[in-house]
């Protein structure tokens, strides 16, 4: 296979810095010499998941070998990368195409998750909750949406009441992505005395607590089981496991949402080169009416189509990155590459099942998997409308409000 024109074009200077040009190259050895062998010896699949203990060991050994903490503040470990680095970086990642690519950073449960939060935390909660994170001893998740709450995570209802040194916790969390195998959650609460007022504070809250259970059990339509519901009855915690100030949950939870947004874009751009790569690899390699199907001009334009389009989400998402590095507000910025890069990327997943005939629409191919997959990030972490009301929201100005 000839993968020079895929985005990033091989040969083309790389865009980010010596030091991350160096981390690639460190995390793509490591990907290729422990974690596709560890896979292959444990049958693990995106789709399988694997067990915590395994997923322990790729978070120890990724710790050990300097990638795991990157994205933390410096004082506690991190790499200072600008996020052009960091997007290409995990670009390269996801690109790989390993089960265990969310495990590599931590992004599912590891260091991003706690990373923004060490500002606001006590120095209790950073030896009780962050630390152990950034260690890769505990895992946590994120929890905001309900299963009245999604869109409009205002409306959320799960209630924290105070009584004496302790919250009482009440309510349900839905799709939480790590809750099965989370040791900590943060919960977003309403801490307001009248239910119709929005005011919303945050939670460290352990697994182990009374009260606190985790419903998993449903599958994504990408076949994977980590994402689960988080039912809280009568969880008591303590008042210190209140992160930052009554009130401020929501602000603190969103707070980095623009840079958020932005930081899924290289996940799905990495999956939708894969899918990219295999087409160009099966039309090169399957032949029909006595020729490989990729002489045919309907085939050909499929997979220009796939390069062009792929190559303009990359570029909208650097272009971002590199807005947001120097310093300049980018919050419609980001929602657009949010927008682009996840409808560009199911599109060409999309063209790849066409591009691969009927061996695309066999379960345990690769791109039927990364056409599930890649249909997702177009709902999670705010839908293409949510994108589109945000954009239009900072075009249109005060005025429509
Ligand atoms: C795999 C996965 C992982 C997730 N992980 C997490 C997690 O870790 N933590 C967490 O808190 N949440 C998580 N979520 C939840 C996710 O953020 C929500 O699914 C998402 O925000 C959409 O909410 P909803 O599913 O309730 O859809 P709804 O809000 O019910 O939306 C349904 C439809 O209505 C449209 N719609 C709603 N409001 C508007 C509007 N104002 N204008 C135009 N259209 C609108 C939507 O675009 C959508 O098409 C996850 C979801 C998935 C699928």
């Amino acid at each position: 296979m000839d993968a020079s024109v895929t985005p990033p074009r091989s040969g083309a200077p790389f865009e980010g810095s010596e030091p991350a040009r160096e981390f690639i190259a460190r995390v793509q050895a490591f990907i290729r010499d422990e974690l596709h062998p560890l896979a292959a010896a444990h049958g693990i699949t995106s789709e399988s998941g694997a067990p915590r203990a395994l997923l322990e060991q790729v978070w120890k050994r990724s710790r050990d070998l300097g990638f795991y903490g990157v994205t933390l503040p410096k004082p506690l470990g991190g790499a200072g990368f600008s996020l052009v680095d960091h997007v290409l970086i995990k670009e390269a990642i996801y690109a790989s195409g390993s089960p265990f690519a969310p495990h590599v950073l931590g992004e599912l449960t590891g260091p991003p998750r706690v990373g923004a939060l060490a500002k606001q935390a006590t120095p209790d909660q950073m030896e009780r909750f962050i630390l152990p994170v950034a260690r890769a001893e505990k895992a946590i998740c994120f929890a905001i949406t309900e299963p009245e709450a999604g869109s409009d995570a205002g409306a959320l209802q799960t209630r924290a009441v105070r009584d004496g040194d302790a919250f009482v916790l009440n309510g349900t969390k839905r799709f939480i992505s790590g809750a099965p195998f989370c040791d900590f959650a943060v919960i977003i609460c309403s801490t307001s005395d009248d239910p119709a007022a929005r005011e919303t504070t945050a939670f460290f809250v352990e697994r182990e607590r009374p009260g606190f259970r985790v419903e998993g059990g449903y599958r994504t339509l990408a076949g994977q089981s980590h994402t689960g519901n988080i039912v809280l009855q009568d969880c008591r915690i303590p008042a210190a496991n209140q992160i930052g100030e009554r009130g401020r949950g929501l602000a603190l939870a969103l707070g980095r949402i623009t840079v958020n947004r932005l930081l899924h874009c290289p996940a799905m751009l990495g999956l939708a080169r894969l899918a990219l790569e295999d087409s160009i690899a099966h039309a090169t390699r399957r032949r029909q009416f006595g020729q490989p199907i990729g002489a045919f001009q309907a085939v050909q334009h499929m997979i220009a189509d796939m390069a062009t389009e792929l190559a303009a989400a990359r570029a909208l998402m650097l272009g971002v990155a590199r807005t947001l590095d120097a310093g300049v507000e980018a919050r419609a910025e980001a929602s657009m590459a949010k927008l682009f890069c996840s409808e560009t990327a199911f599109r060409v997943a999309d063209r790849a099942v066409q591009v691969h005939g009927g061996e695309g629409i066999v379960q345990g191919s690769r791109v039927e998997f990364l056409f599930r997959l890649l249909r997702m990030y177009r709902v999670l972490t705010g839908t293409s409308e949510i994108q589109r009301n945000t954009i239009a929201r900072e075009l249109l100005g005060a005025a429509v409000r």
